[in-house]
């Protein structure tokens, strides 16, 4: 193994490195995927939805054996106060189309699935091999790597960083500084079991339809974080992430929050009887566009999280990871088809391409997006949520008060608590960050 020479190394076996060395196997590219778990997948945490269309434009027939849970026919969106939600809630019919948009996955189930079409394709994938180090020639090129399994240096042309949020390798190298503690959220999930029929029952989904809650308000405490439920065949996924220096500054701890948001009225009775069998905590990058480091070099480009490619504004992060994986692997495959070395120039294509993908075109649209709510947060996640149950109670209780005092109460609520000043403010940043 030592003595070979790999046209890429792609390390970690995530959705960003099995979209990439699949892509490159695909094309007949020597392509070596070092994953340090015991299995793909086995250190892997996501609530999970997946996007169906990134997976599709990778592997068309995916449907066909892919362990997929339910698809999406419901969003449920909720604001919470502590004894309340309200709520926006989008079902259509529409998702039971034959290739549904969105489904539910267990990351560990799918990550080996993915990684089967790998080594299918004809990539070499060793797990249970942490990379340690990059190796780097005298001008700085990166020309393979060292691994904790006994050897010299593995070589290749290019190396593929997708190693994840934590990014160690890329970090060390000084490709890319550590995330900031305000770029990064810490997420809980929990797995909980119930039949399949008493959660059909429970939200109203007939046969494999599914439903996902996503909730912000009071249950982060001040903090920029959402909490979820995402409905499996026999399981529920329940987690809760916020901002890691808020974390820090507040002392609270994640657990706490979780076992709080379980606990809630609204959740509670939907998780009732069920049994919990997993725990996870994992970071989950939150900077946005403006914490994207360099995504190339030579002889290395970087993809996924590793690279902070996640649209925390709209909850996404796997189908950016993919997708920059495959082009990652198309500009790859493309340099090499050119017999074109693998230096930073030639390297620039990845980028180029990814400019004009969706990835880039929505993290630059939102760029302003993050800073906002992680700065304002305790307006955002526990000011307009509890004012908003107030206005909604207000709206449907009947008590013989007269409607113009009621709207009087909601107004004068709004203004005591932001001032008219604040209100405009955060309006008008909200607007040009939403532009
Ligand atoms: C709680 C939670 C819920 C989420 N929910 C969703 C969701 O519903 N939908 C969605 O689209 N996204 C979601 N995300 C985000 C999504 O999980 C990530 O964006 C996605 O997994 C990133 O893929 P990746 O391949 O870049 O990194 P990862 O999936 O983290 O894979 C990195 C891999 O690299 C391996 N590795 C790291 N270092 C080394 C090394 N030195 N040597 C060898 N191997 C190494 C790791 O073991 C790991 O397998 C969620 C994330 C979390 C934490």
């Amino acid at each position: 193994m030592t003595e070979e020479r790999f046209d890429a190394i792609v390390v970690g076996a995530g959705m960003s490195g099995n979209a990439a060395a699949y892509t490159m196997a695909s094309r007949g590219l020597k392509v070596l995927q070092l994953e340090r778990g015991e299995y793909p997948g086995s250190k892997n945490v996501q609530g999970a939805i997946l996007y169906a269309n990134m997976l599709e434009t990778i592997i068309p027939d995916f449907r066909d054996d892919a362990p997929l849970e339910r698809h999406l026919v419901e969003q449920r969106f909720w604001v919470t106060d502590d004894t309340s939600h309200t709520g926006m809630h989008y079902r259509s019919d529409d998702f039971n189309e034959p290739a549904p948009n969105r489904y539910t996955i267990i990351r560990a189930q799918f990550d080996k699935w993915f990684s089967r079409k790998v080594r299918a394709a004809g990539a070499i994938v060793l797990c249970e091999t942490t990379v340690t180090e990059l190796a780097l020639d005298a001008a700085g090129k990166v020309i393979g790597v060292h691994t904790d399994r006994a050897g010299s240096v593995i070589h290749a042309d290019v190396v593929v960083l997708a190693e994840g949020v934590n990014g160690l390798l890329g970090t060390r190298a000084r490709f890319r500084k550590v995330p900031k503690p305000e770029a990064v959220a810490l997420a809980v999930k929990e797995m909980h079991f119930l039949p399949e029929e008493v959660i059909n029952e429970r939200f109203g989904l007939p046969g494999d339809q599914g439903c996902v809650i996503e909730a912000a308000g009071t249950i982060s405490r001040g903090m920029a974080g959402l909490g979820f439920l995402y409905t499996n065949k026999e399981s529920i996924s329940l987690g809760i992430g916020c901002l890691v220096s808020h974390f820090a500054a507040t002392l609270e701890s994640p657990y706490a929050l979780l076992d709080a948001f379980k606990n809630h009225p609204s959740i509670r009775p939907l998780l009732a009887g069920s049994e919990i069998k997993e725990y996870a905590a994992h970071l989950i990058p939150e900077g946005g566009f403006k914490a994207i480091p360099q995504l190339f070099g030579d002889g290395w480009v970087v993809v996924g999280d590793a690279a902070q490619l996640n649209n925390a504004v709209h909850r996404e992060g796997s189908n950016l990871a993919m997708t920059s994986g495959r082009i990652a692997g198309e500009a790859i495959a493309a340099i090499k088809s050119r017999k074109h070395p693998m230096t930073s120039d030639n390297l620039s294509l990845y980028k180029a391409m990814l400019d004009k993908s969706f990835v880039l075109k929505d993290l630059r649209k939102y760029k302003d997006m993050p800073a906002l709510l992680h700065t304002n947060s305790r307006n955002f996640f526990t000011t307009y949520p509890q004012l908003m149950s107030q206005a909604a109670q207000n709206f449907v209780r009947v008590d013989g008060t007269p409607k113009i005092e009621k709207e009087r109460a909601t107004t004068a609520a709004l203004i005591k608590a932001r001032s008219r000043w604040g209100l405009v403010s955060d309006a008008v940043r909200l607007a040009l960050a939403w532009r």
